[in-house]
């Protein structure tokens, strides 16, 4: 599928989502719009997939699942704020970043580890002064960026990748909040995929024995997390795990992120930038 059919697939979903456009980019010398769904709801969470053109999983589900996610989250009273291909030239390609080469497109924050030195990651417990709002990168976070930090703090945000360099057919997720409140899911989730466990998923990077991984990373989940939402998590199946079952996988997440939502406490502290001092 490429862009232009699965654009039509998410509009087709007109009257069950309103969808709209946040922006467009030129990649190529061809125009992308950048689209955004969203189901009306009380307490909120927002789905994000297609960081990375490679990873097509998390797109393909949203459009074609989308009406029973929507019903899943009516019955809640949740409201989705749903972006589900940011970057559409490298889903178009299948390459990680966009048609421009622009990298890296998962970028949100900065740590000064000292005075003076801003750093993306952090390594585990390594402490930082203050976080701030990264504004520079690709085209596509650049045009994301400014539109999820006018959006009030949602109960629970998601995103969905996959990985593309782990051999065989398994899921795990970076994740922040109460690792409690995702076991759940990841048991059901290994019904469809082996959960990569207490393995290397990013240089010296591990997952836990449930297969978590607590990562600042700067990324979008590590920025929610920092505005103090309560559940927030990116989600990975490994692209050797056939589609039906990736998508078997998002759902199980997507329910589950908003029966979280429907039972969480929307922060109420906005935590954009901190000048707190504090560890990974
Ligand atoms: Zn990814």
């Amino acid at each position: 599928m490429n862009y232009r059919q699965l654009a039509k697939a998410l509009c087709d979903h007109r009257g069950i989502a309103e969808v709209g456009e946040y922006g467009e980019v030129v990649e190529s010398g061809r125009a992308y719009p950048l689209l955004r769904l969203t189901v009306p709801g009380k307490r909120w969470l927002v789905i994000t997939a297609g960081f990375h053109g490679e990873e097509p999983a998390g797109p393909l589900t949203l459009a074609r699942h989308l009406p029973a996610i929507a019903a899943w989250a009516r019955e809640r009273q949740v409201g989705l704020s749903i972006f589900p291909c940011i970057n559409p030239s490298g889903f178009e390609a299948r390459t990680r970043y966009n048609a421009s080469g622009e990298k890296p497109n998962n970028d949100f924050l900065r740590y000064e580890t000292s005075p003076g030195t801003w750093k993306g990651e952090l390594r585990f417990g390594e402490p930082f002064t203050r976080h701030a709002l990264f504004h520079e990168g690709p085209k596509e976070t650049r045009a994301l960026r400014p539109v999820l930090d006018a959006l009030p703090a949602p109960a629970a945000a998601l995103d969905i990748h996959q990985d593309n360099w782990m051999v065989g057919r398994h899921t795990y997720a970076y994740v922040f909040g109460p690792r409690r409140a995702y076991l759940p899911l990841m048991r059901a989730a290994e019904a469809h995929a082996r959960v990569a466990a207490s393995c290397a998923v990013h240089d010296d990077v591990w997952t836990d024995g449930h297969g978590f991984v607590h990562y600042n990373d700067g990324s979008i989940t590590d920025y929610y997390m920092r505005r103090g939402v309560p559940y927030t998590a990116a989600l990975e199946t490994t692209t050797a795990t056939p589609l039906e079952a990736c998508h078997r996988v998002n759902l199980v997440w997507i329910r589950g992120f908003i029966e979280l939502a429907a039972g969480a406490q929307a922060p109420t502290v906005r935590a954009r930038s901190s000048s707190g001092s504090g560890t990974s």
